[in-house]
């Protein structure tokens, strides 16, 4: 799946960034046990730079997430061109606060970094959307199905193959 010579890919910067927030956090937890104890109290000083560094590191990663995919966007006719954010799974279901998303479905864990609902979506296409006027655009999974759900007199069509 990993591929070195092609160019990063959204879903790996956020992978990434996902183990840099793993970091922060296992950072600010030995800081919590240091401070915890008498005897190891002072050492725990550095640690609040290095846990603010690692956030820093982080933020630097969901940004450029957000950035990639507005130019992966743009250039690539296969990646849904919606000018925000989707559940893939689970469609219009997004709620954000405090530069982080996350999908609102009970059954969803999802969670975004960075702001997704303000993102051009860049999800894979999966199906043709097509108004009651006949006017037709791609769109992935997510999207297609709140299509479906508001379009009145439209369709939402599977693309032949979806399998990228
Ligand atoms: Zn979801
Ligand atoms: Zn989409």
């Amino acid at each position: 799946m990993a591929d070195e010579h092609r160019d990063p890919t959204p879903a790996e910067l956020r992978a990434l960034a996902a183990d840099v927030e793993g970091l922060e956090q296992r950072i600010l937890d030995v800081r919590a046990r240091l401070r915890a104890n008498e005897e190891t109290r002072d050492t725990a000083f550095r640690l609040d730079d290095a846990a603010e560094n690692v956030r820093r590191g982080r933020e630097a990663l969901e940004l450029t997430v957000g950035d990639l995919i507005r130019t992966r966007t743009a250039r690539d006719p296969k990646l849904c061109g919606v000018p925000w954010g989707v559940c893939p799974e689970h469609g219009n279901t997004l709620r954000g606060s405090g530069g982080r998303t996350w999908c609102t479905d009970p059954a969803c864990s999802r969670s975004w970094g960075y702001d997704k609902l303000g993102t051009a979506c860049g999800e894979p296409v999966t199906h043709t959307v097509t108004d009651a006027a006949g006017a037709s655009f791609l769109a992935c999974r997510g999207h297609a199905m709140d299509a479906e759900k508001r379009l009145e007199g439209g369709t939402v069509t599977a693309l032949p193959s979806t399998t990228n």
